[in-house]
């Protein structure tokens, strides 16, 4: 079981500066949706969404290119893809849609209890303080082995981790993501602090 929750309001007016294409997952049942607050917070954006797409599963990766390619023009006509589900889902839309801006409107908690039975291309540690909107959409929590989130520790090699040198350092994954949607600059923002305590 997890719960996603709507991120503060000062990050989210920050997230939605430009025109804003909005995806909602209401997929999993073992998943709590803030339903009436995103439907709210859409609501207030009003003329700066350019197309809203609610579906179930975002992380179904054999459904959503098409669900993506259907909405192709408000996407195209959006500067951010600002979505509603937990950190899996906002991973997964964020590798369909390479060269644009995706943010995560929610964090993830998680909660004691069934986790479901979908199979995962991404993992989310449900960590409750997502970073997938400095990290342009790769999980630092979960692909790094350190769960770094300040940045590479230094030992790559060849660019594999030096904890695992079988899988790639998750932090050239995400230095190369951020320079593909021309947002290295939000690696200048100030440290990251993890909430332990939530
Ligand atoms: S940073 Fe990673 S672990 Fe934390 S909520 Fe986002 S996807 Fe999940
Ligand atoms: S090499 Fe990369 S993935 Fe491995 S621990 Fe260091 S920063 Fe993390």
């Amino acid at each position: 079981m997890l719960i996603t929750e709507l991120k503060s309001k000062e990050i989210l007016d920050s997230l939605t500066q430009g025109k804003v294409f909005i995806i909602n997952c209401h997929g999993c049942k073992e998943v709590s949706f803030p339903e009436k607050e995103a439907e709210e917070f859409e609501k207030a954006l009003g003329d700066k969404v350019t197309g809203i797409l609610t579906t179930d599963y975002v992380c179904n990766i054999d459904n959503l290119p098409l669900r993506l390619e259907k909405h192709a023009a408000a996407i195209e006509a959006a500067d951010t893809v600002l979505v509603l589900s937990c950190g899996v889902g906002v991973q997964t839309v964020a590798e369909h849609l390479p060269g644009k801006r995706v943010c995560a409107a929610c964090d993830t908690y998680a909660l004691p209890g069934h986790q479901g039975v979908t199979p995962l291309e991404h993992e989310c540690d449900q960590c409750g303080q997502c970073y997938l909107n400095i990290t342009g959409g790769t999980c630092p929590i979960t692909a790094c082995s350190k769960s770094l989130v300040n940045g590479q520790c230094g030992g790559a090699k060849n660019g594999m981790c030096e904890v695992d040198p079988t899988m790639e350092c998750g932090w050239e994954r995400i230095m190369r993501k951020l320079k593909q949607v021309d947002r290295l600059d939000v690696l200048k923002c100030p440290i990251q602090l993890r909430q332990y305590n939530k």
